[in-house]
């Protein structure tokens, strides 16, 4: 079979993919239909966290796949209550919603903070988000994204999402004054929005506006998060307490799974009957999410931030935290992405910088081969 022929022929046109067939891999190396090798920096966008078949990984993958592979969220299953139990322990948080992708967790937070305003009858419906962000590709999450080329074709979109610059305290205080706002929703740092930070300054003064005016904090940790940034999850980094924490990519090792952390506002707020999903929190993806986020020590993220020093040391102008980095190019990224894949390595855009998302798991001669590699194609 020829199989881009039919790819193209019986796919919907979405992606516009690479000419790369994908048939195995190994840790953070990957292999085509020629049996050609490349080094892994993008890791399926930040999915495959621990790298392919990651031996451990797969045992809890495979052990519950000869338990049973779904049951419906109408019955208990151990590995979600254990996955949930693990999350809220290592965080704080208070109860964990399940589901599929990033954009359900999302979506999940999103109607979590609309019902917490209307269970107190605030009036409150509106969520801030930064401009640059990027949400998710439902109907609500593109509103919330914060990018103008999103808002097109599929209108009408969801209201109440209203978008202030990132990192300027004084848009944000204005976009709160009217007493409607509900939650403010924010990636630590913005991925697809060019992989950059946010200022510290700016992320305390959202946490006391918050904290002051009972608006909810929500953090966006779809990409950033499961040890991505060299913490468990990256507004650790910040010092501040989210009152709901959206997350997948990663989670998952390469499975899907979405997951949105509740605190202590919002435990109760989501009941019965107010929200649900047939595979969220499937026991197998649920398993092989446990078995990630109980590897994630000090130890593994000390190695996981000890990888990010040296490819700093290595592009001077990178941005980014832990293993999400962007690197503005002379060339253009896609030029660079284009080069390095010709030569066995595999990396990202974002915006105009090349991003790199390797496994967590990189070993250190594939990485710094990457590197070597990377350099000599941007040059
Ligand atoms: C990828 C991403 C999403 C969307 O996740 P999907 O699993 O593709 O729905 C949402 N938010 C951020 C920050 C992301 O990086």
């Amino acid at each position: 079979m020829d199989i881009k022929a039919v790819d193209k022929e019986y796919i919907a046109n979405t992606y516009a993919r690479f000419d790369l067939t994908i048939t195995g891999g190994r840790g953070s190396i990957v292999y085509d239909d020629q049996g050609k090798e490349y080094i892994d920096l993008g890791s399926g966008i930040a999915a495959n966290s621990v790298g392919i078949c990651d031996p451990v990984w797969q045992q809890a993958v495979i052990e519950q796949l000869m338990q049973v592979q779904h049951t419906s969220n109408l019955y208990y299953t151990a590995p979600q209550a254990k996955l949930a139990k693990l999350l809220c322990e290592k965080t704080g948080m208070k109860k964990v919603f399940f589901s599929n992708s990033g954009a359900e967790s999302n979506e999940c937070a999103i109607k979590a903070a609309r019902k917490y305003a209307s269970d107190k009858n605030s009036g409150r419906d509106t969520i801030i988000t930064l401009w640059q962000s990027f949400h998710g590709r439902t109907i609500s999450t593109l509103s919330a994204t914060g990018q103008e080329h999103f808002h097109q074709h599929f209108g009408p979109f969801t209201p109440g999402f209203v978008h202030v610059k990132a990192n300027d305290i004084e848009d944000l205080r204005a976009a709160v004054a009217n007493n409607k706002v509900c939650g403010i929703m924010m990636e630590m740092v913005q991925g697809e929005g060019g992989v950059n930070c946010l200022d510290k300054e700016f992320v305390d003064e959202c946490a006391k506006i918050c904290a002051e005016n009972d608006i909810l904090l929500m953090v966006d940790e779809v990409q950033t998060g499961n040890g991505r940034t060299g913490k468990l999850y990256a507004y650790e980094h910040y010092g501040i307490k989210p009152d709901i924490v959206s997350t997948a990519k990663g989670l998952g090792g390469g499975l899907p799974i979405g997951a949105t952390l509740l605190g202590e506002k919002v435990e109760n707020t989501l009941s019965a009957g107010t929200h649900g999903s047939t595979f969220g929190g499937n026991p197998i993806c649920a398993a092989g999410a446990y078995s990630i986020i109980s590897r994630l020590d000090d130890e593994f993220l000390a190695e996981v931030t000890a990888k990010s020093e040296y490819i700093f040391s290595q592009f001077p102008n990178a941005t980014g935290m832990g293993l999400m980095i962007g690197i503005a190019t002379e060339k253009p990224a896609g030029e660079v992405v284009r080069a390095a894949m010709e030569k066995g390595v595999l990396c990202l855009t974002a915006k105009t910088k090349v991003r790199l998302l390797p496994a967590l798991t990189i070993p250190w001669d594939q990485l710094k081969k990457a590197v070597a590699i990377l350099k000599e194609v941007m040059e």
